[in-house]
């Protein structure tokens, strides 16, 4: 995995106010089809499921997940199978993220929204999961203590002169990973991409040391989900339009622009 992605520093001027100056880290450059943070995330999981001699991964996700596309791609490239529980009903159609996870080689197995809700339970384990001799399961975003401490080393001695560092909140993961990796006197701000406002809960429920490290300069800042996961208005993509026209760097309406969306 290449992790020395370039720092790119932007000027940006929206509507003609302020101008900004902000420095992203291109980790979407690592890999073309699969964003940054969902390697970082999967790397130590899939070196433990190696080590384990696990033959295959399960994981679960809705069918635009890009936690899908990313374990699938990742474990193809280690030769470790892989199974996505998918919530929602099959397509005859494929969409992008499927379609892609699927030429990685991953088994697709679709179960309804109301079984997928159940898929911590014991039940649901026994009966999707036991089926399957030496399976690694890694839940839905990558979201356990190994996709944290994965996460720790997208912070390195380059991006250790900044004070603020930004990052959008799905599972809150790469979040969790960059506070526990951050040098002194360094903080960082977590944007929540949807209405659920428990993600510090979510992060404490994995890993319970996390609290003593969650100090006052770090902070989870909602409110900017635009009306909740996967939803945007017309301001947001005016927004991403001109922030694409002055940069030429294409944010996403799911994470990436309502994270830079707060900083002008
Ligand atoms: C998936 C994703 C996130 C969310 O990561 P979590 O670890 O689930 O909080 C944030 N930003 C980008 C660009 C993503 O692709």
């Amino acid at each position: 995995m290449k992790t020395n992605s370039p720092i790119q520093e932007i000027v940006f001027n929206h509507k003609n106010s302020v101008e900004y100056s902000i420095s992203i880290k291109r980790d979407d450059l690592i890999d073309e089809f699969v964003s940054g943070n969902k390697l970082y995330k999967l790397r130590l999981n899939i070196e433990s499921a190696l080590k384990n001699r696990d033959e295959t991964i399960i994981t679960f996700g809705g069918a635009y997940s890009n936690h899908i596309a990313a374990t699938a791609a990742f474990a193809q490239k280690k030769g470790i199978k892989t199974i996505g529980i998918i919530r929602g009903e099959a397509h005859t159609v494929l969409n992008p993220t499927l379609r892609f996870a699927r030429q990685c080689g991953m088994e697709l197995k679709y179960v309804s929204r109301a079984e997928y809700r159940l898929k911590e339970s014991i039940e649901f384990q026994l009966k999707f999961l036991s089926s399957y001799k030496n399976a690694f399961v890694i839940p839905e975003g990558g979201a356990n203590y190994l996709g944290i401490e994965g996460c720790k080393s997208i912070l390195d001695e380059r991006t250790a002169k900044f004070d603020y560092v930004f990052v959008a909140m799905g599972t809150g993961t790469t979040y969790a990973g960059l506070v526990k990796a951050a040098y002194e006197g360094q903080s960082i701000i977590g944007l929540p991409i949807h209405k659920h406002d428990k993600l510090l809960d979510d992060i404490l429920k994995i890993d319970p040391k996390f609290g003593a490290i969650h100090h006052h300069r770090h902070q989870i800042v909602s409110g900017y989900h635009f009306g909740g996961y996967a939803k945007y208005t017309d301001e947001l993509l005016d927004f991403i339009r001109s922030f694409h026209e002055q940069t030429t760097i294409k944010l996403d309406p799911i994470y990436t622009g309502k994270a830079f969306f707060w900083n002008v």
